[in-house]
C-alpha cells in the first residue's frame, strides 16, 4: 500500500507492507529497502474485471510467499544494468 503526497507533485510519502503490515523506509521521498509491487488489471476473463489490485511486500514477506510456490520464481541478471 502507498500514500502520495497531495500537494500536486505526488511524492512517495508511504509504503506499508500489505501483508505484514510494517512500515517500509521512505526517504525524501524515496523508498530505500527492496519491495514487491504489483499491479494487476484484471480482465474480462477473470470475475474481477475492471478492477485493479495494488499490492507492496516487503522482502521478508515475499520471501515467505514464494517459497511456498510448487513451481520456483524464474530468475535472471538484470544485464540492463551492467552498462552495455
Ligand atoms: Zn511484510
Amino acid at each position: 500500500m502507498r500514500k502520495y503526497t497531495k500537494d500536486g507533485r505526488h511524492q512517495l510519502e508511504l509504503v506499508v507492507c500489505n501483508q505484514c503490515g510494517r512500515k517500509l523506509l521512505v526517504e525524501n521521498h524515496i523508498l530505500r529497502e527492496g519491495v514487491c509491487s504489483i499491479r494487476e488489471s484484471w480482465g474480462y476473463f477473470s470475475g474481477k474485471d475492471g478492477e485493479i489490485h495494488c499490492i507492496d511486500l516487503c522482502e521478508k514477506c515475499y520471501d515467505e510467499w514464494v517459497r511456498g510456490f510448487r513451481v520456483p520464481v524464474e530468475r535472471q541478471e538484470e544485464t540492463e544494468l551492467l552498462g552495455v
